[in-house]
C-alpha cells in the first residue's frame, strides 16, 4: 500500500487540509483528513506531498497532438507527452483533415496503442472523431471535408464504435439524423461543432445524444432566420449550447484570450455553471516543440476563411491541460476545486468514465497529480504508479 500524506486533497466537494490518500493495487482505497483516518499500516510506503495539492489527473477529450506527434500517427508517444503535463485520460482526436484511408489506419494504431497497457495505453480513454462531416464554411483546413457517407461511417463504427467516445458533427448536413441514430447505439456523445445549425436543430439533437458544444464560440455560426430584423441578434449554435442543461460547453482557454476572450469565458462559465464547462486543449502536433510563450497555433488563411484583416487564422492550440487550467483560473478567477471539475470530472462524466476517474474518491483509479496553487505539475501518478516527476 502507498499512502500519500501531508496533502491538500482536491475533491469535488472541497479541499481536505492535512489530507491523506491511500492507494492499493492502483486504486484509491480512501482519502480524508489524517486526523479522521486510522494511522497508515506499518508496512505502507509513505509519499510526502510536502503540502502540495493532490488533484485528479486531467481528462482531455479534445486533443489532436503533442510533442511533435499527431495522436493518430503515434498515439503512444502522444499520450506519453501529455501524461507529463498531467493528462491521465486522453482521447486521441481525429480531425476533418484526414482521408478515409488515414482514418482507418489511424484507428488501427490507436486501438493497438490502447491495448498496450504496459506502455501508456491506460492513459488512452477512447477516441474523438472531430468530423469529417462538418460544415466546410467553418473548417480551418478544408480539403477533405465530405458529405455524410454511410459506407464510410459504418466502416469506422464497425472498427472502433465501442472506443469512440465523442463524435463532432454539423447537425445541419443531410444524412446526419440517420448517422446519429446508428452511431448512438455505441453510446457515443455527439458534439456540435464547425456548424451553423439553427438553434432548434441543435436542441432537437439532444434526444439523439448531443451532449457537447465543441470549442464553444469557435468555428460556429448562425442560420439567418426569416424573422430577423435589423438590430436583432440571431441565435445559433453557441446560444443553443449555452441554453441547454443537457449540453456541456468545451472551452479553449489560451493565455492570450484569442480563442475565447476572457469576458466570453466568464460569460460561458456564468451561463453554463461550473458543472457544465469542459476545459480542452485542442492541441496540435507542435505542442511542446514550438515557442512556449504562445498558446495559439496560427495558420495561413485559405479561400474558405471568414473575412478578417489578419493573414492568419486560428488552427487549434499549443496548450497542455495544466496551462489551460491555469489560464482558466487567470481569466475567470475559478478556484482550484472548480478548475478540476472542469478539467477532470466533467469531461470524465460526458464520456462515461467518471466511475473510474475524474476525481479523488475511494474506488477510483489512482490517477493523481501533485500540483501547486498555479497548477504547476510536480508529480503524476497513473494507476498509483509515479510516471512523471518534475525536476526542479
Ligand atoms: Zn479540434
Amino acid at each position: 500500500m502507498k499512502v500519500i500524506v501531508n496533502a491538500t486533497v482536491v475533491t469535488p466537494h472541497g479541499l481536505i487540509n492535512d489530507g491523506t490518500v491511500w492507494i492499493e493495487q492502483g486504486r484509491i482505497v480512501c482519502c480524508g483528513a489524517a486526523r479522521e483516518l486510522p494511522p497508515p499500516p506499518a508496512d505502507a510506503e509513505l509519499v510526502d506531498a510536502e503540502g502540495l495539492y493532490v488533484a485528479p489527473g486531467f481528462v482531455d477529450i479534445h486533443c489532436h497532438g503533442g510533442g511533435g506527434h499527431w495522436s493518430y500517427e503515434n498515439p503512444a508517444a502522444f499520450a506519453r507527452f501529455h501524461l507529463k503535463y498531467g493528462t491521465t485520460s486522453i482521447l486521441p482526436t481525429f480531425s476533418y483533415n484526414e482521408t478515409e484511408e488515414q482514418i482507418i489506419e489511424g484507428l488501427r494504431k490507436v486501438l493497438q496503442a490502447q491495448a498496450d497497457i504496459e506502455a501508456y495505453g491506460r492513459a488512452i480513454a477512447g477516441i474523438h472523431m472531430e468530423g469529417p462531416y462538418i460544415n466546410p464554411k467553418y473548417g480551418a483546413i478544408t480539403s477533405p471535408i465530405r458529405p455524410v457517407n454511410p459506407a464510410e461511417y459504418r466502416k469506422i463504427l464497425d472498427m472502433a464504435g465501442e472506443q469512440i467516445k465523442v463524435w463532432t458533427l454539423a447537425p445541419e448536413l443531410e444524412g446526419q439524423q440517420l448517422f446519429m441514430e446508428e452511431a448512438s447505439r455505441h453510446g457515443i456523445a455527439f458534439s456540435v461543432g464547425h456548424s451553423e445549425a439553427a438553434a432548434e436543430t441543435v436542441l432537437d439533437s439532444v434526444r439523439h445524444g448531443l451532449r457537447i458544444g465543441c470549442h464553444c464560440t469557435n468555428a460556429s455560426g448562425t442560420t439567418p432566420s426569416p424573422s430577423r430584423y435589423a438590430g436583432t441578434r440571431e441565435v445559433g449554435v453557441d446560444e443553443a449550447v449555452l441554453l441547454s442543461d443537457d449540453i456541456y460547453a468545451e472551452v479553449i482557454a489560451d493565455r492570450e484570450g484569442r480563442h475565447v476572450r476572457p469576458l466570453m469565458l466568464q460569460f460561458i462559465l456564468k451561463a453554463k455553471g461550473v458543472d457544465k464547462v469542459i476545459i480542452i486543449t485542442d492541441a496540435m502536433d507542435g505542442t511542446g516543440t514550438k515557442d512556449a510563450s504562445v498558446d495559439v497555433n496560427l495558420i495561413e488563411k485559405n479561400e474558405f476563411s471568414p473575412p478578417q484583416e489578419a493573414d492568419y487564422m486560428l488552427g487549434g492550440s499549443l496548450l497542455t491541460m495544466d496551462r489551460a487550467a491555469y489560464n482558466m483560473k487567470v481569466h475567470t478567477g475559478a478556484d482550484i476545486v472548480d478548475l478540476f471539475k472542469m478539467a477532470a470530472l466533467n469531461p470524465a462524466k460526458v464520456i462515461g468514465i467518471d466511475h473510474e476517474t475524474g476525481s479523488v474518491e475511494a474506488g477510483k483509479r489512482a490517477n493523481l497529480l501533485f500540483v501547486t496553487e498555479d497548477i504547476q505539475i510536480r508529480k503524476v501518478f497513473l494507476d498509483g504508479e509515479v510516471v512523471h516527476i518534475y525536476n526542479r
